[in-house]
């Protein structure tokens, strides 16, 4: 159903009372490692709400790789097209967890950086006769126009991080253009959105740049879409209430890959539907603790969304 072209890191999650500022260290309260890497990460949100998921990614011919085959492998994705590469290891990022579920996050690519076009010549068949093509920008990105380029159904874009130099292809090849709100100041050269009316200008200004369609999301405000179709139209799905917030680390990713998963069931119901379940989706992983982890199974699925 879906196929994910992207990144798998290992996160190394240390939870702190408060994020440190330049300079300064705090002891942080524990320590965990999990899996991670925006690919990895959407696609396995999909893959735990009942997708079957294909991941072309690269990741270290390593322990670390070794045992992230295993793991994404024992989660019912297709690792067919995961590649082990000599004398890179596996992707990683630090991320530390404030109290208040604020987040900050470094990552080093190792052999993410080893994408190229030729892990997507690899795959075309199954590209190709997958419905839904995911992507993000943490591997190279003109692999990720090929594929693109080779793909004709739904397919997402999900522009984290931002490039210093997007290529204009990268608004106007897939279908839907997907960034949180940062992400979208950052390409509208706008200081931030905190608004609705904010968010609906960004959204016409990314339709501008040839964005088919954009979804952004808000945090607690849930999302808004756009078609280019129709500018005048921008639907606001609110978020799902949620009275405690433990950890909004993978919320995104969890949209994303719900997004994802509820497109290739339901390709022909109205956007609304698609973006309220993966609000929904969302809003379970912002009350659970780390990325992967805080993902919800097929009870989260919204296998009704016909009503
Ligand atoms: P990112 O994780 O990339 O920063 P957002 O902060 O926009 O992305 O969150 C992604 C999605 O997670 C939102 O669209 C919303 O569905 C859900 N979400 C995030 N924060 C909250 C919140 N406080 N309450 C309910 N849902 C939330």
């Amino acid at each position: 159903d879906v196929i994910v072209i992207g990144s798998a890191n290992v996160d190394y999650i240390t939870y702190v009372p408060n994020l440190p500022r330049p300079g300064e260290t705090v002891a942080g309260t524990h320590f965990e490692t999990c899996f991670g890497g925006k690919g990895a990460n959407q696609c396995l949100a999909a893959a735990k709400l009942g997708a079957k998921t294909a991941l072309v990614a690269k990741v270290g011919q390593d322990a670390t790789g070794d045992d992230y085959l295993t793991y994404l492998d024992k989660n019912g994705i297709i690792v067919e097209h995961v590649e082990q590469i000599k004398d890179q290891p596996t992707g990683l990022a630090q991320i530390a967890v404030s109290d208040d579920g604020e987040n900050n996050i470094i990552i080093v690519a190792g052999a993410n950086a080893c994408m190229d076009g030729k892990a997507i010549t690899r795959a075309k068949k199954l590209i190709q006769n997958s419905k839904v093509l995911l992507c993000q920008l943490e591997t190279n990105v003109n692999a990720t126009l090929c594929a693109l380029r080779l793909f004709k159904g739904i397919s997402i874009v999900n522009a984290a991080p931002v490039l210093k130099e997007m290529p204009p292809e990268i608004f106007s090849s897939p279908s839907i253009f997907c960034v949180n709100e940062v992400e979208a100041a950052q390409l509208t050269d706008r200081d931030e959105i905190k608004t609705l009316q904010d968010a609906r200008a960004a959204a016409i200004d990314l339709i501008d740049k040839g964005a088919n369609s954009v979804i952004i999301t808000l945090g607690a405000q849930g999302a808004v879409y756009m078609s280019k179709d129709n500018k005048e139209r921008c639907l606001h799905v609110p978020a799902e209430p949620v009275d405690h917030v433990v950890d909004t680390s993978g919320a995104g990713d969890a949209f994303i890959g719900a997004l994802a998963y509820h497109l290739a069931r339901f390709p022909n119901l109205p956007r609304e539907r698609h973006i309220y379940a993966a609000n929904s989706v969302a809003a379970h992983s912002i009350q659970h603790r780390g990325t992967q982890p805080s993902f919800p199974g097929e009870e989260k699925a919204h296998n009704n969304l016909c009503m």
